[in-house]
C-alpha cells in the first residue's frame, strides 16, 4: 500500500539524514512538511490511491461514460432525473445515503427497475466521517446494505466515501466489507457552482471512460443533466450504469 511505502520512505530519509550527521531542524522540518502535504493531498484526492485503490475511470474501448449522483435519493429531484435519463436512454449510478432509502422506497425501486445501479454512500453522511473508527465506518456501510436488502436490492460492492475522502481507517473498513471505492474523473462541484460552469466543465473534460460526479440534491441538477446528455448524444457518448 502506497501509504506504508510513503511512511517507510519518510522514516528512512530522516534516519539517513541523522546518520550522515546532516540533521538539523530545518531539513527535518522540511521533510516532515513535504510528508504531511502528501498525506493531506492523498486524503482529499481519492484517485491518488494513497490509502486504497479506487476506480476513477471506467475501462472501456467503447464510447461509454458513467454519470453518478450522490447524496440521494431525493423526492424533489431523483424522479425528474430518472425521467430525463429515460428520455435519453441513458443509465446512471446513484450513491445513496442509507437513512434516506427507506423513506424513498418507490424511487429506489424505480432506479433499479429502469436499469440504473445503486452504490453505498454511508448511512448518515456526516461531516465527522473522516474521523470515524473502522468499527463505526463498517457499521454505517452494513446498515445501508441492510436497508437495501430489506428493499429487496442486492447491495453489491460499490462504495463512495463521503466528500471523496479516504484515509487509513476508511481503507481498512472498506476492505473488511469487501467493497470497492468508486471515485470520479470529473468532479463538477455542482453544489457550489453555477449550472453554466458545471455544464461547461463537463463539456470540456468528458471523454470515453469518464466518471462524472453530480448530486441529486442540487436544485439545478435536472437542467445540468439535460445539457450534459444532449452534449453526450451529439458526441456519441453513452452513459452506462456502474456495477
Ligand atoms: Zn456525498
Amino acid at each position: 500500500m502506497r501509504f506504508y511505502w510513503l511512511i517507510t520512505f519518510y522514516l528512512t530519509v530522516v534516519l539517513l539524514v541523522v546518520l550522515t550527521g546532516n540533521a538539523n531542524l530545518v531539513i527535518i522540518s522540511l521533510l516532515t512538511l513535504i510528508f504531511l502535504s502528501i498525506i493531506v493531498w492523498g486524503v482529499s484526492v481519492m484517485k491518488l490511491n494513497l490509502f486504497i485503490r479506487s476506480i476513477s475511470n471506467i475501462e472501456t474501448d467503447k464510447n461509454e461514460i458513467a454519470i453518478t449522483f450522490d447524496d440521494g435519493p431525493s423526492p424533489e429531484y431523483t424522479p425528474q432525473i430518472l425521467d430525463i435519463l429515460g428520455q435519453y436512454n441513458a443509465k446512471a449510478t446513484f450513491f445513496c445515503i442509507g437513512n434516506k432509502l427507506a423513506d424513498n422506497k418507490e424511487i429506489v425501486e424505480r432506479i433499479i427497475a429502469e436499469g440504473h445501479s445503486i452504490g453505498n454512500h454511508t448511512f448518515e453522511h456526516l461531516p465527522s466521517f473522516p474521523g470515524w473508527s473502522v468499527k463505526r465506518i463498517r457499521e454505517s456501510i452494513q446498515k445501508t446494505d441492510a436497508v437495501l436488502l430489506e428493499l429487496g436490492i442486492e447491495p453489491g460492492t460499490m462504495f463512495r466515501p463521503p466528500y471523496g475522502i479516504t484515509n487509513n481507517l476508511i481503507a481498512a473498513a472498506v476492505r473488511s466489507e469487501n467493497k470497492t471505492c468508486i471515485g470520479w474523473s470529473i468532479r463538477t462541484k455542482d453544489t457550489c457552482r453555477k449550472p453554466e460552469q458545471v455544464i461547461d466543465l463537463v463539456k470540456k473534460n468528458v471523454k470515453p471512460g469518464s466518471i462524472i460526479l453530480l448530486h441529486d440534491t442540487n436544485k439545478y441538477v435536472c437542467e445540468e443533466l439535460e445539457e450534459i446528455l444532449k452534449y453526450c448524444k451529439d458526441h456519441h457518448l453513452n452513459s452506462i450504469a456502474l456495477s
